[in-house]
């Protein structure tokens, strides 16, 4: 047996990695009280951790899954979706809604993002998309920067169209719009039809792989909660506790379900949430600030003035090759940085899909560059980030 440390953590490989861990006693305690109570899955710990995060929310339905892709899949199926069926969708996404869509029989059609200043779903060109086959539209809320949810909104309710929040970077964000229709500020997933989260491990809420999805509707609550347990009427739990002995399948289902570890790794990570969200924007206004000074250099969403998750800092290059020069540059300082996201229609399994003309998306794909951001970072490492970058222009 070797006595080498058997992990290694993103920090030990990068000097300033793109996104870090906040874990501590509180995830430690949680998974061995898991331990302890020898129940490990679909127990107290999954149930308190939903009703902890539809209170958080202001929701009335959350349901624990697997991951984020199966919260996206587990909202088209309790709306319906399938053959011949168009579902709106931004292509400067992580692949997941639009995989699914495909998973779906349904056929995904890809909108133009509102600027690359502001790389969100277009509602003109979500307009200029519908058709009698528009049965949903995709909203996803870029880096934790919420959508235009009140244009939306109105345009779909007009039509019948389902819209699905792909909230998987924004956790905690809240939604105020100039109309004031939502003057409390709704937070992002409670803002439509049905939610989705991942709380995969470099997410705002970290578990490793897991996710969320929420309603507010009871009989989508009704649907969710079957095609997540194989459409069946009872759980173990149920029947653990005495409240049922037998069950029927009333559709067919798949088994997305969460365990109690991960659960009690939620419950953790979402008592630290706002705090940590809050880190992250202190962190993103010295961002905009040193960016802003780099000639040709500009912070995504640099005007945005309402509550973000904050999930990604991306900054937008001059052009392709600056982007390249400062990834390189970034790298030899030992500062990781990424893509989000190469554009939807230029993959290979997308090529059937990519007749839309989506110009913005393919310009900003080029340009945009993701930065480290993390609630653990320091300011001194903002301004690290930055320099390294002034220095490649
Ligand atoms: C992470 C992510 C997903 C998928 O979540 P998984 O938990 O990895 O399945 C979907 N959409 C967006 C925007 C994401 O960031």
């Amino acid at each position: 047996m070797s006595d080498k440390p058997s992990s290694t953590s993103a920090s030990d490989v990068w000097r300033i990695p793109l996104s870090d861990l906040d874990y501590g006693t509180e995830e430690e305690s949680g998974v061995l009280r898991v331990l302890k109570s020898k129940w490990l899955s679909m127990g107290q710990e999954v149930q308190d951790f939903e009703r902890e995060f539809a209170a958080m929310l202001g929701v009335k339905h959350a349901f624990a899954v697997a991951n984020g892709t199966a919260a996206i899949h587990l909202a088209y199926l309790a709306l319906g979706l399938g053959e011949g069926d168009e579902i709106i969708q931004p292509p400067i996404n992580f692949v997941a809604s639009a995989n699914m869509t495909l998973a779906m029989g349904a056929e995904p059609v890809f909108a133009d993002i509102l600027s690359l200043q502001e790389p969100t779903i277009d509602p003109a060109q979500i307009a200029a998309r519908i058709t009698p086959r528009t049965k949903a539209v995709v909203v996803m809320h870029y880096g934790g920067y919420l959508c235009h949810m009140a244009e939306i909104s109105a345009l779909c309710r007009e039509r019948g169209i389902a819209i699905i929040e792909d909230a998987c970077h924004a956790v905690g964000a809240r939604y105020q719009d100039a109309q004031e229709r939502y003057p409390h500020g709704r937070m992002a997933g409670n803002l439509s039809d049905i939610g989705t989260f991942s709380f995969f491990s470099n997410k705002n809420m970290a578990v490793g792989e897991g996710g969320m999805v929420v309603t507010e509707r009871d009989e989508l609550a009704e649907r969710l909660r079957r095609f997540r347990s194989h459409g069946m009427t009872t759980l173990t739990w149920d029947r653990h506790k005495g409240h049922a002995s037998s069950y029927d399948v009333v559709l067919n289902g798949f088994n997305y379900r969460m365990d109690e570890i991960r659960a009690a790794l939620g419950r953790a990570q979402l008592a630290k949430l706002l705090h940590n969200n809050q880190r992250r924007m202190e962190l993103v206004r010295l961002y905009r600030a040193g960016l802003k000074k780099i000639t040709g250099w500009k912070a995504v969403f640099a005007d945005y003035s309402g509550e973000s998750a904050c999930h990604l800092q991306v900054a937008l290059a001059p052009d392709e090759a600056a982007r390249t020069r400062a990834a390189q540059a970034l790298r030899q300082a030992g500062i990781q940085t990424s893509m989000h996201y190469p554009c939807i229609t230029t993959f290979q399994a997308f090529k059937a899909y990519a007749a839309a003309e989506v110009p913005l998306s393919l310009e900003y794909a080029h340009r945009a560059i993701t930065l480290p951001l993390y609630p653990t970072m320091t300011p001194a490492q903002v301004q690290e980030v930055c320099a390294v970058i002034a220095a490649s222009v």
